[in-house]
């Protein structure tokens, strides 16, 4: 993976077109672009073969994006739909067939899922990840922890791997310790499942202030009912040191109460500062099946959570497992979903799957901007409707600087000559 010094020529969301260089993983300029330093490379666009000089990547025809994070994975879950095929879709059974599937498996096998799933997203332009990993009750707890690091390690020139250990109500307090001590960065858990939601949101609290972690947790994944579990989360963390993680995902009960009480939450949220992750593909599959009349889409409101102040990501939550059986492991996916769903505009729809999404993982700004990182993603469009309608296969990605995945379509029309038809760079995977 060979550092990148220039990509010259490419355009920028604000409609200019732009070279940017980039030293020591940061951008550092954003300037005119200068079209005759720009390296001749053909369709492909890209020129990263190695030679003696600087580093360019030819950005004509591209656009440059922060890179998208993942805030919200599961990726000790991901690909195991075929393996389970749960009976029903809603979020009970998904639950039962993922825990008797769970008994099943060794730590390889999670390992192997997880870092399929991962790689996927890195090709798709994801240069950062948040995964939940669950504990188990029978044999080695800590596997799926384990397999979790492990791809963490292998990964990590190409990937930001953070790890929440996902602590059940019957995990005694020391299987928590012990994922934190093998290599989880936050306390997790669905309180809201448990018999005493708040009694477990408060010992999930516990935990982390003992431990010197952030949280994030599974809030209110449901659609009726008060668990009593924001007020008891926002209440306890609000007095947290600033940039401290506290992070809510799901929310999707607040989707369904009126203005009022939609309100109230974001003024809670937002003064806890407590980052929302709305994720939309998976809880457009599990919640709202009981409703055959204007059925509920199971998404927070995300509009009045930004309008109340509140830092909102999105995600994806399930890939291909028994909680949600599609998804492409593409935030341009979860981009397109808010748009429809959400009813959100382009740019914030990209902005929660990107520069949104990093800011409730705690990572630093990443963009075609001088002085953040460069981690971008540069697609084959002319702009960001484009990018969100098509999900251009034309792909490169850099990581701190680096490419970590670069890929074109290749292009047949059955009306011209072999000769005269493109192919070009394929996937280089990370
Ligand atoms: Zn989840």
């Amino acid at each position: 993976m060979r550092h990148v010094d220039r990509i010259a020529g490419v355009g920028l969301l604000d409609g200019r077109v732009v070279d940017v260089d980039i030293s020591g993983g940061v951008v550092v300029a954003v300037t005119e672009a200068v079209t005759e330093a720009v390296t001749e490379a053909g369709d492909a666009g890209v020129d990263i073969t190695g030679a003696p000089g600087a580093a360019v990547v030819d950005g004509r025809g591209y656009l440059a994006l922060t890179a998208p994070a993942e805030p919200h994975a599961h990726l000790d879950k991901a690909m195991s739909w075929g393996a389970t095929r749960p009976p029903g879709c809603d979020l009970g059974a998904a639950i039962d067939a993922w825990r008797a599937f769970a008994v099943t498996v060794d730590q390889d096998e999670i390992y192997e899922r997880a870092r399929v799933a991962a790689r996927r997203l890195v090709s798709n332009g994801t240069t950062a990840v948040r995964t939940h990993v669950d504990l188990h009750t029978e044999g080695d707890p800590l596997r799926g922890i384990r397999a979790l690091v492990r791809v963490r390690d292998e990964l990590a020139d190409v990937l930001d791997l953070q790890i929440v250990v996902m602590v059940r109500d019957e995990d005694p307090a020391d299987r928590a310790r012990a994922a934190i001590a093998a290599g989880a960065d936050l306390i997790g858990g669905a309180p809201h499942i448990a018999p005493d939601t708040a009694a477990e949101t408060h010992r999930l609290i516990d935990l982390a202030e003992e431990l010197g972690t952030g949280i994030d947790l599974h809030v209110d994944e449901f659609l009726d009912g008060d668990h009593g579990m924001l007020t008891a989360f926002t209440d306890r963390v609000a007095s947290w040191e600033p940039g401290r993680i506290r992070t809510a995902g799901h929310c999707c009960r607040i989707g369904s109460m009126d203005a009022t009480g939609q309100a109230a939450a974001a003024t809670a949220l937002s003064g806890a500062d407590v980052g929302v992750v709305t994720l939309p593909v998976t809880n457009l599959y599990l919640q709202g099946r009981t409703e055959c009349t204007s059925t509920p889409r199971g998404l927070p409101p995300v509009r009045a959570l930004l309008d109340g102040g509140v830092t909102v990501a999105a995600g994806a939550d399930n890939v291909r497992d028994p909680f949600n059986p599609v998804g492409r492991s593409d935030a341009i996916e979860t981009a397109m979903l808010l748009v429809v769903a959400a009813h959100l505009d382009m740019d914030t729809a990209w902005h929660l799957v990107s520069d949104g999404a990093r800011d409730v993982m705690g990572l630093p700004p990443a963009g075609p901007v001088p002085g953040r990182r460069a981690d971008l993603l540069l697609v084959r469009a002319s702009g960001l409707d484009d990018v969100i309608a098509e999900a251009p296969a034309d792909r490169i990605v850099l990581r701190a600087g680096r490419v970590v995945s670069a890929r074109a379509a290749v292009v047949v029309d059955p009306f011209l000559t072999q000769a005269s038809n493109r192919s070009s760079v394929l996937q280089e995977a990370p």
